[in-house]
C-alpha cells in the first residue's frame, strides 16, 4: 500500500513538472519503519523495486541502497511525530529562490499567508551530508516546507497527499513570486490586511 502511494505521487510529482531527472526523493512512515525511494531513482517512473524499507537510523531493512538523503528523513521524523510523509525535490522556481537564498515571505497572495507564512531558506550544505541534515532540520521544527540553499526544497505533511499538496503549491506561490518581479514588483498586503487574514485562520481552525 506504502509502495503504491509513493509510486502514484511520483508519477504526480513527474506530470506536475516538479521533478527533474533523478532527482528528489520521496517518503512514507509506517509502522514497520520508513519506506523510501531508492538512490538514482527518477520519481516520475517508480517501480516496486524502486522503494527501500530502512529503520530510524538510516539502515535499510527491505531493498536495495536507500536515497543518499535518508538521513534528512530519519531526522524529521524523529523532530516531528506530527509528520508522516516527505517529498525533496529540484523543483525548478523553489530552486530559483533557494539559489539565490530569498525566502518566499512578501505579503502578496491572501492564501499563501494562510497557508504557509513563510518557506524560508536553509544555508547551504553539500547533498547528503551531516550539515545538511543539521541546517534543513532546524527549521522544519517550525515550518512544513523549507528550501535548501543551491539545491532544492522539502516538504512535508501528516500525510502523503498533503506533502503534495504543499509541494505543488509553495512552487506555484514561487512562481508567483518571480512573476510580480517581472511585472515591477506586487502590491503588497497591508498589515491590517494580513491581521484580518491570520484572525480568519484562527478562527477558521
Ligand atoms: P537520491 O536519488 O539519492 O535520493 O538523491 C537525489 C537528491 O535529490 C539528492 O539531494
Ligand atoms: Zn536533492
Amino acid at each position: 500500500m506504502y509502495k503504491e502511494k509513493i509510486i502514484e505521487i511520483g508519477k504526480r510529482l513527474y506530470l506536475k513538472n516538479l521533478t527533474i531527472g533523478t532527482s528528489g526523493n520521496i517518503s512514507i512512515r509506517s509502522d514497520e519503519g520508513i519506506f523510501i525511494t531508492a538512490s538514482g531513482t527518477a520519481l516520475g517512473n517508480l517501480t516496486p523495486d524502486g522503494i527501500v524499507l530502512i529503520n530510524y537510523e538510516g539502515k535499510e531493512i527491505i531493498g536495495g541502497k536507500a536515497s543518499s538523503e535518508k538521513m534528512l528523513h530519519t531526522e524529521i521524523y524523529k523532530r516531528r511525530p506530527d509528520i508522516n510523509a516527505i517529498i525533496h525535490t529540484h523543483s525548478a522556481y523553489l530552486t530559483t529562490f533557494a539559489s539565490c537564498h530569498k525566502a518566499l515571505n512578501e505579503p502578496i497572495m491572501s492564501e499563501n499567508i494562510l497557508y504557509f507564512e513563510e518557506i524560508p531558506v536553509a544555508p547551504y550544505a553539500m547533498p547528503s551530508s551531516a550539515k545538511l541534515v543539521e541546517n534543513t532540520a532546524e527549521f522544519i521544527e517550525n515550518h512544513d516546507v523549507v528550501m535548501m540553499a543551491n539545491h532544492g526544497a522539502v516538504a512535508c505533511a501528516d500525510n502523503i497527499e498533503n506533502a503534495f499538496l504543499k509541494m505543488e503549491t509553495a512552487e506555484y506561490y514561487a512562481q508567483v513570486t518571480l512573476n510580480t518581479k517581472i511585472l515591477g514588483g506586487a502590491k503588497f498586503l497591508s498589515d491590517n490586511d494580513i491581521k484580518d487574514l491570520i484572525n480568519l485562520k484562527n478562527n477558521i481552525h
